[in-house]
C-alpha cells in the first residue's frame, strides 16, 4: 500500500524576483504588464482573487474623459486615448467606446476645462440647455453644456484582464490570493545594490524593486516607512462610495458619459453601464472607512441624496429603482495621484476616484520609476507635502 499523498499547498513564491508589484488593480495590472513588456522579471501577487470587488476597480464600466481644467492631466488623457487603442490592438479586446463625454453645471468649471482642452489640441462644443436636451433626452440642463466627442466609456473589468493577460504573455507571473504583511527596503552594500524584502504569508522574496499598487490599503504598507526616510505620504482619507445603476428606457446611443458640477459645489457622474442600467454616482463620498473595516452596504442618507438628484437630473432612469454597487475612493488632499519612488520602492495611492482612465499611462509612470526616471511633477511625493 503505498503512502498518502501529502495535502498539495500553494505553489512556493520565487525567493528572488526583479520586481514585486502588489496589487491587481488597474495601476498593479498596467504595471506588470509594461514593466514585463520592457523586459523586467516581475511578480505580481495580489491578496485576493482575480476580478474581486474588495477594492476601487471592480465593475463593468468607468468613464474616460479629456475634461480637466489643467494641462498636465489633459496631455495625459491624450496619451492614455492613444494607450487605449494600443492595448485594444494587442489584446484583440474592444475596451474603449467614444460615445462622447459631456460636462455641465458650474459655468467657471466649464470655463476651465473647455480652456484646458483647447489649450490641449481637443476639440469641443457648447450647447444651450435646450439644444443638449434633445440631442440626451435621458438627462436635464439648465446651464450651458460642454461636449468632447473623444470622451467615452471604458470596459474597465476587461481593461483589467488585457493587462494581466498581456503581462503573462511577456513573462509574468501572476499569483493570486497571496497578502504582502511588510515590505522593507534593504540598503545598498559595497558590494550588493539595493532592493527590497516584500513579506507575505507565502514566504519572503527579495526585489531590485517593488511596486505597491495596493490603493486605498498602500498607507497601511508604507506610511511608516515613508515617514521614517522624512518622505511622508500625504494623508489618505479612504472612502466607502456607493454609485448606483438605474434602469433606463432611453436607447444606448443616447447617453453619453458625463460630469455635472451642480450650484452646491459638488459633482456628480454618470454613464451607462451596458445591460447593468444608468450608472451615477456622488463624487467624493461621506463614509470614511478602513478598507478592511467596510459592510459594503449602502448609507440610506448617502443613497437618499443619490436618489433625489437622480430624480431632479437624470429623467431617462427610473430612479426608484437603484442597484447600488459598493467601492473605495483613496483621496489626496488635492485629488492628485501619487506615484513616486522611495529608493526602490515605488508608492502610488491617491487617484482619488479619477485614475481608471489613465491605466496605460500609470504603467508607463510606474515603469518609467523603476527604470530610475523623476517622478511626474504632479504626482510627486514632494507635490504633495512641500517642505515647511
Ligand atoms: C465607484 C467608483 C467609480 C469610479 N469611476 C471612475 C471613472 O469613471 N473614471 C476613472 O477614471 N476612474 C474612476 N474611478 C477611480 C478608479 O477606479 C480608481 O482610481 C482605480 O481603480 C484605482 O486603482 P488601484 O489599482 O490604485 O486600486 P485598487 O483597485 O484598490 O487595487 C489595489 C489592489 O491591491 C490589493 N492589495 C491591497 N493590499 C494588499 C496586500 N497587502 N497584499 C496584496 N495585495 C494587496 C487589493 O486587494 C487591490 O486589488 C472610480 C472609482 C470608484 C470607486
Amino acid at each position: 500500500m503505498s503512502a498518502p499523498s501529502p495535502t498539495a499547498g500553494p505553489a512556493p513564491l520565487p525567493e528572488r524576483v526583479e520586481v514585486v508589484v502588489i496589487g491587481a488593480g488597474v495601476v498593479g495590472a498596467a504595471a506588470a504588464r509594461t514593466l514585463a513588456e520592457r523586459g523586467r522579471s516581475v511578480l505580481l501577487v495580489e491578496r485576493f482573487e482575480r476580478g474581486h470587488e474588495h477594492g476601487s476597480s471592480h465593475g463593468a464600466t468607468r468613464i474616460f474623459r479629456q475634461g480637466y481644467d489643467v494641462d498636465d492631466y489633459v496631455a495625459l488623457t491624450s496619451e492614455a486615448l492613444a494607450g487605449w487603442r494600443e492595448l485594444e490592438e494587442r489584446s484583440g479586446r474592444t475596451l474603449l467606446e467614444l460615445t462622447g463625454a459631456l460636462d455641465h453645471g458650474r459655468p467657471e468649471m466649464l470655463r476651465g476645462i473647455e480652456a484646458a482642452m483647447t489649450r490641449g489640441g481637443i476639440a469641443s462644443e457648447r450647447l444651450s440647455p435646450e439644444q443638449a436636451a434633445e440631442r440626451w433626452p435621458g438627462l436635464r440642463f439648465e446651464q450651458e453644456v460642454l461636449h468632447h466627442a473623444t470622451g467615452g466609456r471604458l470596459s474597465s473589468a476587461e481593461a483589467i484582464e488585457a493587462f494581466l493577460d498581456l503581462a503573462v504573455v511577456a513573462g509574468a507571473t501572476l499569483r493570486f490570493g497571496v497578502r504582502v504583511t511588510a515590505v522593507e527596503p534593504i540598503p545598498a552594500t559595497g558590494t550588493t545594490a539595493a532592493g527590497a524584502v516584500v513579506r507575505t504569508e507565502l514566504g519572503d522574496v527579495t526585489a531590485d524593486h517593488v511596486v505597491v499598487a495596493a490603493g486605498s490599503w498602500t498607507p497601511d504598507l508604507v506610511g511608516e516607512l515613508a515617514a521614517s526616510v522624512g518622505r511622508p505620504l500625504p494623508e489618505i482619507v479612504v472612502t466607502q462610495v456607493q454609485p448606483a445603476h438605474f434602469p433606463t428606457a432611453v436607447a444606448a446611443d443616447a447617453w453619453p458619459s458625463f460630469v455635472h458640477y451642480p450650484d452646491d459645489g459638488s459633482s456628480v457622474y454618470g454613464l451607462l453601464t451596458p445591460g447593468e442600467g444608468v450608472k451615477v454616482g456622488l463624487h467624493g463620498g461621506a463614509v470614511h472607512v478602513h478598507p478592511d473595516e467596510r459592510d459594503g452596504l449602502a448609507e440610506p442618507e448617502e443613497l437618499a441624496r443619490l436618489t433625489a438628484y437622480v430624480a431632479e437630473w437624470v429623467p431617462g432612469v427610473d430612479a426608484s429603482a437603484p442597484h447600488t454597487i459598493s467601492c473605495l475612493y483613496d483621496l489626496s488632499p488635492s485629488e492628485d495621484f501619487v506615484i513616486d519612488r522611495i529608493d526602490r520602492i515605488i508608492v502610488t495611492t491617491g487617484f482619488s476616484g479619477h485614475g481608471f482612465k489613465f491605466g496605460p499611462v500609470l504603467g508607463r509612470l510606474v515603469t518609467d520609476l523603476v527604470d530610475g526616471d523623476a517622478p511626474h511633477p504632479r504626482f510627486a511625493l514632494a507635490a504633495h507635502t512641500p517642505p515647511a
